[in-house]
């Protein structure tokens, strides 16, 4: 799921486009669509979308040029789409900041595909979610790739930040990371509420089937932060213990 500006001058290609872009279910993205650079360009300087689709043969500027000057207002993954396949042309406006290109006519899975590659990478390079490697943790997985989450074979219903919050402590299993870590890699903040971790956690906690009490997986560590390990469930106590969580003070 992600929010798609479309910029395509042709009503037909244009609505086309959206319904595909609305109508798969398994991705629902929302989308925005303008018919002119101008407006494309009025619409990123106001909206943060994830990936922007633009036409390159649009009424009011060349595709190059509209390009250009979007770079000059956002780093918003841009695939261009062009009538013409023309590889020399295509190179240069790869070289000029586009991320990738599609060839039209194209088809709903082609522009799925590319769609799906961009916004990875968008998301690898911002470190948004760690490696594309699957990650695993006790009876969890984590497909970064396919932003999914396995309990025990069961796959977890969560929202993008409860993803990426996972993610994010799955690549790091049995470290302690701080509270500020996650505001700046999770939520992409340089400070902020702690009680935004603490709301996400807790729902995260609940969908993995734990409560702060009786903690398996997540264990908040007061003040310091939170980290993510594999359960240790026989007779141990449900996870405290060999942490020094519950053990005595020094
Ligand atoms: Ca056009």
């Amino acid at each position: 799921m992600a929010s798609v500006l479309v910029v395509e001058d042709d009503p037909f290609v244009r609505s086309a486009l959206i319904r595909h872009l609305t109508a798969l279910p398994a991705e629902s993205h929302t989308v925005r669509s303008v018919g002119t650079a101008l407006e494309a360009l009025r619409e990123v300087a106001h909206v943060r979308f994830d990936v922007v689709i633009l036409d390159l043969g649009l009424p009011d500027l060349d595709g190059a040029e509209a390009l250009k000057m979007l770079r000059g207002i956002t780093d918003v993954p841009v695939i261009i789409a062009t009538a013409r396949d023309d590889e020399a042309e295509i190179v240069r406006l790869l070289n000029a900041g586009a991320d990738d290109y599609l060839t039209k006519p194209f088809s709903v899975d082609h522009l799925s595909a590319r769609m799906a590659a961009v916004l990875r990478r968008a998301r690898a390079g911002t470190g948004e979610v760690p490696p594309s490697r699957v990650l695993r943790v006790g009876g969890l997985t984590v497909d970064p790739l396919r932003r999914q989450a396995e309990l025990d074979g069961a796959v977890l219903d969560l929202t993008r930040r409860e993803f990426d919050l996972l993610a994010y402590l799955a690549g790091r299993p049995g470290v302690v990371v701080p509270r500020r870590e996650l505001l700046a890699e999770v939520w992409r903040q340089a400070y902020g509420d702690d009680q935004t971790i603490d709301v996400h956690l807790s729902w995260l906690r609940r969908k993995l089937g734990e409560t702060a009490a009786r903690p398996r997986y997540l264990h908040t560590l007061r003040g310091v932060g939170v980290k993510l390990e594999p359960p240790r469930e026989a007779g141990a106590g449900a996870g405290t213990g060999a942490d020094g969580g519950a053990g005595p003070r020094p």
